[in-house]
């Protein structure tokens, strides 16, 4: 299979360390508030790159995480009256909900940051000990320039990336926290490096080698999280192990509202829950994967409802499929288009053009064209059903 590596920008084979056994990381989300459609996407494309590769004979060891340590919990814990933990528990639940109903499968391993306090404070004391990161006061930093600086991801950091302010004495412009004191009712843990709490980066590559060892086959995320996120990420594993920490860097593209990100901090968002009370979970499942994940998706009233109907004329073939039976054989018409639909796969996930296909194909099926010979076809919709996860009713 070719898929787009962020680390290098092209399209490569897909061959993982371990032959037949794949270890994957995906960034969750910080759970202080429901998921919207761009959460949706990101975990449902993912979910049929698991699916395909998992079709294809490959073992799969997927580890996602929770933020569940973060600012913006704290918050919103005290608004709700609740420990911060206490409500990163219910909106785990929440997630939980949503994407059982959209018909994503589950991780191998949910990591919750919190667990892995110990683990997070033992790679800061070692980061202190090979002098790729230094204390400020009562936080520590990581040492970007010498670590060796960055580049995994973001190949011109100065042009291309404003500083991020953070608190305390830096000594290069891009350092970033690996250890940051705890103030009043925040989130904190005792630790040998002081009263405190963990920086977001810090947490990803601890649950990451943790449950999948020190090179992963792919990372999978957002692209708003290549910087500074994963970069930060990568220079923290870089520093720490000295080996390859991400053999290919997955990066899925936004879902837009009226022509902006769909995400929280804008407000410009829709819940999942939200669209599931007016179209089907397969309509919103089609629509998300009507694109390829690399391009942007305009979400509307209109394009759901649209994908409303194309689930429709899909599911009219699938039924058709079903009096011409799986064959033993497929007719050379049906051997064409499965072949096709495993080709875009095979290229980069194409599932916008797998999803065309089975329309041209139901649209066929069901009176487009006469006197064809479409025996097996029941397997092209067998695919779509375990493959993109669309459930067609049959
Ligand atoms: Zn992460």
């Amino acid at each position: 299979m070719q898929i787009f590596n962020t680390k290098v920008g092209w399209k490569e084979e897909f061959i993982p360390q371990q032959p037949g056994f794949v270890r994957a990381y995906v960034c969750g989300p910080t759970v202080y508030d429901y998921c919207h459609i761009g959460h949706a996407r990101t975990y449902i494309n993912f979910d049929v790159l698991k699916r395909y590769m998992m079709a294809s004979g490959l073992e799969f060891l997927h580890v996602q995480n929770f933020t569940d340590v973060d600012d913006k919990i704290t918050a919103r814990a005290v608004e709700a009256g609740l420990a911060p933990l206490a409500l990163a528990d219910r909106f785990i639940e929440e997630y939980f909900r949503d994407m059982d109903a959209l018909n994503v499968k589950r991780a191998t391993v949910y990591a919750k940051a919190s667990d892995y306090i110990p683990k997070i404070v033992g790679i800061t004391e070692d980061l202190l000990k090979k002098e790729a990161a230094y204390r400020s006061g009562n936080t520590v930093f990581f040492d970007v320039g010498r670590a060796g600086g960055f580049g995994e991801l973001v190949k011109d950091i100065e042009g291309s990336v404003k500083d991020r302010l953070e608190k305390g004495t830096k000594r290069g412009p891009f350092d970033f926290v690996l250890w940051r004191q705890g103030g009043e009712n925040e989130q904190a843990w005792e630790s040998p490096l002081g009263r405190g709490r963990p920086g977001w980066h810090t947490e990803c590559v601890a649950m990451a080698i943790t449950n999948l060892g020190e090179t992963l086959d792919i990372h999978w995320g957002g692209m708003d999280l290549i910087y500074p996120h994963h970069e930060c990420e990568a220079a923290i594993a870089k520093a720490l192990t000295g080996k390859t920490f991400v053999r290919y860097w997955l990066h899925n593209n936004f879902v837009l509202m009226t022509g902006k990100k769909m995400s929280k901090s804008t407000g410009r968002l829709v819940y999942i829950r939200d669209v599931l009370k007016r179209h089907s979970p397969e309509a919103l499942r089609l629509f998300l994967l009507s694109k390829n994940y690399r391009e942007q998706i305009e979400y509307s009233e209109e394009r759901l409802a649209g994908a409303e109907r194309s689930l429709e004329s899909i599911m009219g073939g699938a039924r058709a499929a079903m009096d011409w039976g799986r064959g033993p054989e497929m007719s050379d018409c049906v051997k064409e288009y499965s072949g096709m639909f495993f080709n875009a796969l095979d290229d980069d996930l194409e599932t916008g053009q797998t999803l065309a296909l089975l329309e041209r194909l139901s649209w066929e099926m069901t009176g487009g064209s006469k006197g064809k010979d479409f025996t097996g076809a029941a397997k092209i919709y067998d695919a779509a059903e375990s493959i993109l996860g669309i459930r067609l009713g049959r």
